[in-house]
């Protein structure tokens, strides 16, 4: 048995975790954490996520709970992440990351700990998503430089950072299979006179509305057709399936920086 503690027990993802780690054989919730000041700490995290209750109560102290989980599952803000991953490296934990919005100095901090221990960093683990960055690669590969590619994403009212991590990922997807750099060619908005496109752009643009658990596009345009490659997700499930199965395959994995391509196996 994994045993498996939430971070940001109470927020959309942490609710959505702790339904689907009682869902999944070979898995069970060791602990639920909060941030110190949550006026839920001390609430049953089952009667939390809707579940009924699992006898865990939401905790704020990772260090108190290190004892109870084998990974910790981690869907929060990028400070609390990186505290938490500082944490794991002491304590020899695993840590599945769904958190996004990292700076450069952060995702370096993530990165280094991968030496240390087993980490799995997705900026989306569903499934469907993940079989896009491979159907991505493959469109890339294939319509090279004739086309002009543009990315589209919308979320809900609530989310803090745009673009989306799961766009800048199919940024980086196309932009690797294309030879670019996605820092020198990316193009995050356009407003007033831009003039017309620049040759090897990769355009952002970014929906903010209602209730949208996530949709992204990539759109591969040329001179008289165009392809274009959708996912939308309906559940946040969908990623918290995906996280407690990376949660599960990271188990007995040694030291090392793992994505959802790994799990699921089509790297
Ligand atoms: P959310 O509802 O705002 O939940 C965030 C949770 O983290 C809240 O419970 C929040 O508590 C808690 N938190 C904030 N600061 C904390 C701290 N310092 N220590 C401990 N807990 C803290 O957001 P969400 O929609 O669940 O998304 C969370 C993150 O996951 C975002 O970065 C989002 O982009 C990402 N995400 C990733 C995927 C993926 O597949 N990789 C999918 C969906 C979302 P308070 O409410 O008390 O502030």
């Amino acid at each position: 048995m994994v045993k498996v503690a939430v971070t940001g027990a109470a927020g959309r993802m942490g609710r959505t975790l702790i339904e689907a780690v009682a869902r999944t054989e070979g898995l069970e919730l060791g602990a639920a954490l909060e941030q110190p000041g949550s006026s839920l700490l001390g609430c049953d995290s089952g009667e939390l996520a809707g579940i009924g209750k699992n006898e865990i109560e939401v905790v704020s102290d990772l260090k108190q709970v290190l004892n109870q989980f084998d990974v910790l599952i981690d869907f929060t803000v990028p400070a609390a992440t990186e505290f938490n991953v500082k944490c794991c490296v002491e304590a020899g934990k695993k840590i599945v990351i769904g958190t996004t919005g990292f700076s450069v100095a952060q995702k370096n901090v993530i990165d280094a700990a991968g030496s240390q221990l087993a980490l799995c960093m997705a900026s989306n683990f569903s499934t469907g998503v993940n079989l896009c960055f491979k159907l991505l690669e493959i469109a890339a590969q294939v319509l090279g430089d004739e086309v002009d590619v543009e990315i589209y994403e919308a979320h809900h009212r609530h989310k803090v950072d745009a673009p989306s991590g799961t766009a800048l990922s199919m940024g980086e997807v196309v932009a690797n299979a294309l030879g670019r750099d996605l820092q020198e060619v990316a193009l995050y908005g356009r407003e007033g006179q831009m003039g017309p496109r620049e040759d090897k752009t990769i355009g952002f643009a970014t929906v903010r509305a209602g209730d949208i658990v996530g949709d992204h596009t990539v759109m591969f345009a040329a001179e008289g057709e165009r392809v274009e490659i959708t996912h939308k997700a309906s559940s946040r499930m969908s990623f918290a399936r995906g996280a407690v199965r990376a949660a599960r395959w990271l188990s007995d994995r040694p030291a090392g920086v793992y994505d959802m391509q790994d799990v699921l196996g089509i790297k």
